[in-house]
């Protein structure tokens, strides 16, 4: 075939929630009955349609394929799947007649129902978007159902518009898949690819025919060294569905994307197939070199599309560094575009929202819309030459001049602080001394705890609203946070729970809550990035050096104490999860930023004990999450970000119980790391994996106190005491009692009261029963 030409500039992907998070709130609506699957449609069908008015006039074709379709209504991984007909056999009787789900199948799927689990969920790479993970066996019968997609395409060209849908490609959708219940040992999900192609062979036929002149198939699972298959499988596969994929008669031409990193031997296997384009992440990975004479020649027919606006932080940046990375790519062919480096899912629509925000702050930031238009400007830098855009590129590098000597951005004091810091600073005794002094706790086998939050009420929501509006003076509001506390305090003691917590009513959010009392940060009014499904955050912006100017959360933490004969744990969030769910500065390396927020936190954990907190729980959900995707990088990650956890809490005496959240349970390669952060009790997400988790622990070594989540907190659903109990066993088989915590996978703010109250109460129950059988001490 002869490609259509591909367009000089284009984004991998559009935020799909909305300006105003439109679509979360329709969604939700959908969930609790109050619109209907018409009225949700509608909904989303003017978000997709206000999205390409948006992108063409902020510079992308309209007609070119420029724009990519790139909504989904929960999540592009789950699109997928249902794209491909893998529904996993508990939901097959959420099919139609016609073998379809309607939307409010779509999310049971997603969601669960009853005693149907939903899919697990997981990070999606290296960014805090999570996914659902398919659930593929040797019997997942696969069909292609190109529904979604083709409308999309129709409904942009009735419009006036040639758009490129995007699909999660075939290869990195059986690498996040997961082995269905009930698969033979051995078996992987990568082993069905011979007969996955050929349904996205029929998807990109009904693509065609709809009128699709591009398709962007996703594969990120290429770029990343975190996956558990061996490399020499991925690069044979990539070639298998690639060779299919281009040999199919009737398709688009097909574009393959592949953020967060470099392709490295990816590359090679991926020219030598007839695919048309390839993205290549210019942020993360570097511009190829040392090629073959092969691929090097077969490089040169394809169109490369230069990923050299980062879609994955939100600074303004070095344009000029950016055109110069894109138009080296013009040494490996004469077809060359530009892009952002991934989808622009990970950043908020528009820094022009932010009219709260200081001017020269906003000055040095591009959000989705100001990355589209310096996408526009360099794809006229590739057309017209650099002197076209010779005055676009120069007002970028003196916005990165007057950043860098900007007041706050280097503080001397924090900076000197730092320098002095002695290998000390970063130990506390051993754990065994650690266990002796914390034995005047008097805490029962299996103590059973939450990880922090209880659910943030409407009420709690409006107190917080009515502040900002100044609708209620400080006092006010937080008299009503002290009347939750009050009440979460009574309803904890009522369950019977060991070790309590305030609540955090007064947290908006886990990071945001911190980055308002320290300095360094800024915090934006609508700059809202998804996070999965309708859930959205509002990441702050760590703009500068960061210190603590008073305590944090002392009053708050003393206020739930004051209530309780029983511990309440103090709640901290760590370094490395402040920074992964902030967006920082790309002006030093990250481990430096993380040590001033660590030392921040050490003050804080400083003045808890001091006002008699006993228990102090630093979160740190993130650590996995930052980890670098190339094997190469990850040792210097490790260090720094295990470092800062130890930095921030090692100044704690050996009496106080230091306890991390960590909200996952794939940990492979931080296992180690895990150990290394030294906390007395680790508590993880394991009630979705049922419990997988204990095992890798024992065989890891691991040795200090654990607390695998026996809830999961995603869902709506309501565990049974015997469900809880019947995983608490497993976990009494694989961890001894005296080191074994009962507590949830997660933090209830996403939860209802009803629920929370119900689940908590089979958890205490559920531990009763089983701590009657184990002996302490084993
Ligand atoms: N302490 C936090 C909470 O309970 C932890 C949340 C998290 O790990 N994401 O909400
Ligand atoms: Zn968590």
């Amino acid at each position: 075939m002869t490609a259509p030409t591909f367009p000089t500039g284009t984004i991998l992907g559009y935020p799909r929630i909305g300006r105003r998070r439109e679509l979360k709130r329709a969604v939700e609506a959908f969930w609790a009955g109050r619109i209907d699957a018409a009225e949700l449609e509608t909904t989303a069908a003017e978000l997709r349609a206000a999205t390409r008015e948006r992108l063409a006039a902020l510079g992308l074709g309209r007609t070119d394929s420029a724009i990519p379709e790139s909504f989904s209504y929960y999540d592009q991984v789950l699109d997928a799947a249902v794209a491909v007909g893998a529904i996993p056999a508990r939901f097959e009787r959420l099919r139609g007649a016609d073998g379809r789900l309607d939307l409010a199948g779509y999310f049971t799927v997603a969601r669960g129902e009853g005693a149907d689990a939903p899919l697990e969920m997981t990070k999606w790479f290296d960014s805090n978007y999570h996914y659902l993970v398919p659930e593929i066996g040797p019997d997942t019968a696969f069909a292609a159902n190109a529904d979604a997609l083709v409308a999309q395409v129709r409904e942009a060209r009735a419009a006036g518009f040639v758009t490129r849908p995007v699909l999660v490609g075939p290869v990195t959708f059986l690498l996040l898949s997961k082995a269905a219940d009930g698969a033979p040992d051995g078996f992987r999900p990568i082993d069905r690819l011979a007969d996955l192609v050929p349904v996205y062979a029929r998807l990109l036929a009904e693509l065609a025919a709809a009128g699709a002149e591009w398709v962007q198939l996703d594969e990120p699972g290429l770029v990343s060294e975190s996956i558990d298959e061996p490399r020499e499988r991925v690069i044979a596969a990539v070639s298998a569905a690639y060779d299919a994929l281009g040999a199919a008669v009737e398709r688009p031409a097909i574009l393959v994307a592949a953020p967060y990193g470099g392709l490295d031997d990816a590359l090679p296997a991926l020219a030598a197939t007839s695919v048309e384009a390839l993205a290549l992440d210019l942020v993360r990975g570097d511009v190829p070199t040392g090629l073959d004479a092969a691929t090097t020649e077969a490089l040169a027919a394809k169109t490369l599309v230069a990923g050299v606006v980062d879609g994955h932080n939100i600074w303004r940046g070095d344009l000029a560094h950016a055109f110069a990375l894109a138009d080296s790519l013009r040494e490996l062919s004469g077809a060359v575009a530009v892009s952002t480096s991934t989808s622009l899912l990970h950043v908020p629509h528009d820094v022009d929202d932010e009219t709260a925000l200081d001017a020269r702050l906003a000055s040095w930031l591009a959000f989705a819309d100001q990355k589209v238009a310096q996408v526009a400007v360099l794809a006229r830098g590739l057309a017209e030459g650099r002197d076209a855009i010779a005055d676009e590129l120069a007002a970028a590098s003196a916005a990165l001049v007057d950043r860098a000597g900007a007041p706050g951005v280097q503080v001397p004091a924090v900076r000197d602080r730092l320098d002095a810091l002695g290998a000390s600073a970063f130990a506390r005794v051993d754990y065994d001394t650690r266990v002796a002094a914390q034995d005047d706790l008097a805490l029962p086998a299996l103590p059973t705890t939450t990880i922090g939050s209880f659910p943030q009420t409407a009420d709690i929501r409006r107190a917080r609203a009515r502040l900002v509006a100044g609708e209620l003076t400080d006092a006010e509001y937080r008299e009503l946070m002290r009347e939750e506390i009050a009440r979460v305090i009574r309803l904890q003691e009522d369950l019977g729970l060991d070790v309590l917590v305030h609540g955090e009513p007064e947290r908006n959010d886990m990071v945001q809550y911190f980055a308002e009392l320290l300095d360094g940060f800024a915090v934006t009014q609508h700059g809202w990035v998804q996070s999965y499904g309708s859930r959205c955050t509002r990441p702050s912006i760590l703009w500068g050096d960061v210190s603590r100017p008073a305590a944090m959360t002392v009053d708050w933490s003393t206020y739930a104490q004051s209530l309780s004969d029983k511990p309440v744990k103090g709640m901290l969030t760590g370094p490395v999860t402040i920074l992964a769910w902030s967006f920082v500065r790309d002006d030093q390396p990250l481990g430096d930023t993380a040590r001033q927020v660590a030392l921040a936190l050490r003050d804080e954990i400083g003045d808890l004990e001091r006002a008699g907190i006993r228990i102090i729980q630093v979160d740190e959900p993130a650590l996995r999450e930052l980890l670098p995707l190339k094997r190469a990088d990850q040792p210097a990650y490790l260090d720094w970000s295990v470092g800062s956890f130890r930095l921030a809490t090692a100044g704690a005496a050996p009496a106080t119980q230091v306890h991390t959240h960590l909200c996952y349970s794939e940990f492979g390669v931080v296992i180690d790391a895990i150990r290394a952060l030294d906390a007395d009790v680790t508590s993880i997400e394991a009630a979705r994996s049922r419990m997988e988790v204990v095992g890798d622990l024992a065989a890891s070594g691991f040795d200090h106190g654990v607390g695998p989540g026996l809830y999961d907190i995603h869902s709506p659903r309501v565990p049974s005491v015997e469900e809880v109990r019947a995983l608490l066993e497993t976990a009494v088989a694989g961890v001894p009692a005296g080191r074994l915590w009962v507590n949830p996978d997660c933090g209830l703010k996403t939860r209802g009261y009803d629920e929370t109250v119900a689940s908590l109460a089979n958890i205490v129950a559920a531990t009763r029963a089983v701590r009657e059988g184990v002996t302490v001490g084993a």
